[in-house]
């Protein structure tokens, strides 16, 4: 028996339905400035941030000039690039809720080429004041439309939650990119998560696309990680990265040094895969625009710089 069909809820055929009317929309879609990408999954802990921080680097390395704005109240990300919590930070919070200017709000990190939008716990808060204003889910939008020919790439890192803020990021991006962890309910939620996509291309947001599925927390030693990843890859087909990420203790441990993966152990299989990945989206976007596919090696870029 599958891994797929002992998830009860879950409609293969329907989500791979709603995936491929998602996925050719990226058809039309260029690789111009600024393609605004969210890391979403509503599935708390399946490597959204490990995902955003990682690949975010990884992008910036590989000389392509990177935004990571943080829409997470938890402010992982944040803390993962090497900002503890400070109280006087200005945040995503400022910008959303009190119109404060993006050059006030946006910091470096140690990445060269990599701007991080942080977050607080105000952020919950956001999520309720915003109820209330004028275009509610457009935002996040309206910021990012302002500088986002300032970069290559914008990724968003979403909370574990459909809620307002995530569809604040849904709206003001170009494509999303879904985490799912090689587990046994890998797919739970991800059939609402697509239903939600649908209606926001619908309504709010048509040329949403769908950047790709990315397998994490592989573990090649379980029959059961080979079997949920292969039973992603039978149902989305092509739709799936090719790069996997593996369960890699050196991306757990990263964060709390403060570094992305390719500064804290450029050599451990988790950088390998995240470098993989970023190669992947470059390419996939040229490709989208129809131009050749050479780009700065991240992974020979940050083994010079560290
Ligand atoms: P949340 O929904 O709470 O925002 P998330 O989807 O952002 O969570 P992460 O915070 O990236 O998930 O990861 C959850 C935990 O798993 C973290 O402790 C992280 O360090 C760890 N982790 C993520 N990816 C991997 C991996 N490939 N190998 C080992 N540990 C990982
Ligand atoms: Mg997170």
């Amino acid at each position: 028996m599958s891994t797929i069909d002992r998830d009860p809820p879950f409609h293969v055929k329907q989500l791979a339905f709603l995936l491929c009317g998602l996925l050719h929309s990226t058809q039309h879609l260029g690789g111009s400035l600024g393609r605004v990408i969210a890391i979403a999954n509503q599935k708390g802990g399946v490597g959204k941030t490990t995902t955003a921080i990682n690949l975010a680097a990884s992008l910036a390395v590989a000389e392509q000039r990177t935004l990571i704005i943080d829409c997470d109240p938890q402010s992982n990300t944040t803390a993962g690039l090497g900002f503890p919590k400070d109280p006087s930070r200005r945040t995503l919070y400022q910008a959303l809720i009190l119109g404060e200017p993006v050059d006030k709000i946006r910091l470096q990190t140690q990445v060269e080429g990599l701007d991080l939008i942080p977050a607080d716990r105000n952020l919950v808060g956001a999520s309720v004041e915003l109820v209330n204003t004028e275009n509610r889910e457009f935002c996040l939008r309206k910021i990012v439309e302002l500088i986002k020919n300032d970069y290559k790439y914008i990724i968003l890192d979403c909370p574990p939650a459909l809620d307002l803020l995530t569809l604040n990021a849904l709206v003001a991006s170009d494509a999303v990119l879904v985490p799912i962890q090689c587990e046994y309910l890998a797919l739970e939620g991800v059939s609402e998560l697509l239903d939600t996509l649908m209606r926001i291309r619908r309504t709010l947001n048509p040329t949403l696309a769908i950047e790709g599925i990315l397998l994490t927390m592989y573990d090649e030693r379980t029959t059961l990680s080979k079997q949920v990843a292969a039973d992603l890859r039978s149902f989305f087909g092509a739709q799936v990265f090719a790069s996997i990420i593996p369960r890699n203790v050196r991306l757990a441990e990263a964060p709390s040094h403060g570094q992305p993966i390719l500064f804290y152990d450029i050599h451990s299989r988790g950088a390998g895969s995240y470098i993989q990945l970023a190669k992947e989206v470059i390419t996939n976007d040229k490709k989208r625009s129809g131009e050749g596919t050479e780009c700065a090696d991240p992974g020979a870029r940050a083994a010079t710089a560290g």
